[in-house]
This record gives structure tokens, C-alpha cells and sequence, in this order.
């Protein structure tokens, strides 16, 4: 998929929105991007598991391993476009872990998948898992790397592939561009914002 392609599913979604926000943290951005709205969209789900798919076929993975709940549906959608069991970890007190009867063995190739790696956090995390279980962790994978790319982007210990480099600039209120336009600042999901 090119990158428009991947984005105009974002957007065509409501998954990507341009405007002016004010996010959960305070600060304010021209733009808001939430995954679960294109996933929401079985079509647009099983797309992005195909495409992921064929980045990473290479690495030979044998399960796919994702951090619940944001990796759940893409994580399934790889595992189901390479023909491997789909697995996820949750937490419990805090820690990532195996549940639900969920099993890995020392002859598993992990590929981690998740919607979107910001700090890659909860993809190390779920690597920390697959290695703990015995399981050797091939590559890693998401939709959207909103870490800043190739150069200043996220780092792994293993090939990472994802569709859809992106990232948003945040800003103080105080110093923000758009508000200095005068333009009305919205929370995400708090209206309908034609884009
Ligand atoms: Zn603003």
C-alpha cells in the first residue's frame, strides 16, 4: 500500500483528523489521528494485515504476538493474511503477559504487531514476553510509526516495519500557531469534524 493509500483510509474513517486540537495531554496539535476508527472498518482491517504481511513475510515469523487491546484487531488480521496463529498479551498488575490458555514455545519466530508505536513501549514490552516464554522475536511491526521516522525514529532490536510514517506536531496553548490564527480549538471526539 502507498502511503496515500493509507491514509486516505484514515481519513475516509475518521481515524485522521485535521484541524485543531486539544489533546488529553493539554497540548494542542493540527491534527488527531485514532486507529481504532479505521479497524472499526473490517475492509480497511484485513488491507492493512495484508500489506503488513507482505513487508515481513521474510523474517518467516510462525505467530504473531500483539499488546491487547490496540494491537488486537491488526494483529489478527497478520496473522490471518501469513497463515500463523494471532496471540496477545495483556496486562495484568501492570505487566504484560500470556493468558487466556495463550502458549509459545522455544520453536516460535515472534512478530510483534501493534496499531501504532509511538515509544515503542508496549512493543518492547510484548518482545519482553515472547523472550521470556523461550520464543525467539523476528521483527516487529505496526500501521503507523509516529515516532519520527527513520534517523530520530524508535529503535529495535529486530527489523521493524510499518505503513505509514506520521507525526504530529504538539504544541503549548500558550504558543500555538493556530490559535494565534484565532481558529477554535476542538477536543477529539467531542464533534464531528469534516475533513
Ligand atoms: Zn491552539
Amino acid at each position: 500500500m502507498t502511503r496515500d493509500e493509507v491514509l486516505d483510509l484514515f481519513r475516509r474513517s475518521g481515524a485522521l483528523l485535521e484541524g485543531h486540537f486539544r489533546l488529553t495531554s493539554g497540548l494542542h496539535s493540527p491534527g488527531y489521528l485514532q486507529c481504532a476508527l479505521v479497524l472499526a472498518q473490517p475492509e480497511s482491517a484485513e488491507r492493512f494485515g495484508r500489506a503488513i504481511a507482505d513487508l515481513v513475510r521474510a523474517l518467516r515469523p510462525t505467530v504473531v504476538l500483539s499488546p491487547a487491546i490496540g494491537g488486537i484487531v491488526i494483529g489478527h488480521e497478520v496473522g490471518r493474511a501469513l497463515g500463523v496463529r494471532a496471540l496477545f498479551a495483556e496486562r495484568q498488575d501492570g505487566q504484560f503477559m500470556l493468558r487466556r490458555g495463550f502458549t509459545l514455545s522455544e520453536s516460535d519466530r515472534v512478530l510483534v504487531v501493534e496499531d501504532v508505536v509511538t515509544t515503542g513501549g508496549s512493543t518492547r514490552e510484548t518482545m519482553d514476553v515472547a523472550r521470556a516464554a523461550g520464543a525467539q522475536v523476528v521483527g516487529a511491526a505496526s500501521i503507523v510509526n509516529r515516532s519520527g521516522g527513520p534517523g530520530n525514529g524508535v529503535e529495535f532490536d529486530v527489523p521493524f516495519e510499518s505503513l505509514l510514517g506520521y507525526t504530529l506536531p504538539t504544541y503549548e496553548p500558550d504558543k500555538c500557531p493556530l490559535c494565534a490564527q484565532g481558529l477554535p480549538v476542538v477536543k477529539p471526539g467531542s464533534r464531528q469534524v469534516a475533513v
